[in-house]
């Protein structure tokens, strides 16, 4: 069973590698896949702050897939955002990884015995 440190710890690798393909192919290299892997091991927890692990059935709508398919379709929103100044871009950056972050934990609770609701409690 994944606890918060092998969640921070996969969020980091998954979102760190995403943002290192996603420049792979570009001259110029960032600081996103480091700052990503960072931002995404401080994110991923977030569906436990919302539904705090106090109990064995404390996974309901946010950890929910209709909540993953809803955020699913918000990120993709947010991936085809065509951003034209710097502050924008770091809005869709962090939303970026923020999302990333909540799927990587969603995987793993779904990974385990209990999985994730269909819809869940609100
Ligand atoms: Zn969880």
């Amino acid at each position: 069973m994944a606890n918060g440190t092998t969640h921070r710890i996969a969020a980091a690798v998954v979102i760190g590698a995403v943002w290192i393909h996603a420049e792979a192919d570009q001259p110029e290299k960032s600081a996103k896949p480091l700052l990503g892997a960072g931002l995404a091991a401080l994110l991923t927890n977030l569906p436990d702050i919302l539904e705090p692990a106090l109990h064995p059935n404390h996974r309901q709508f946010f950890h929910s897939l209709t909540f993953a398919a809803m955020l699913g379709k918000a990120t993709h929103e947010i991936y085809e955002w065509e951003t034209d100044n710097p502050a924008d871009e770091a809005i869709r950056f962090l939303l970026l990884v923020g999302a990333g972050a909540y799927f990587v934990h969603l995987l793993l609770d779904a990974g385990t015995a209990k999985s994730l609701p269909i819809l869940g409690r609100f």
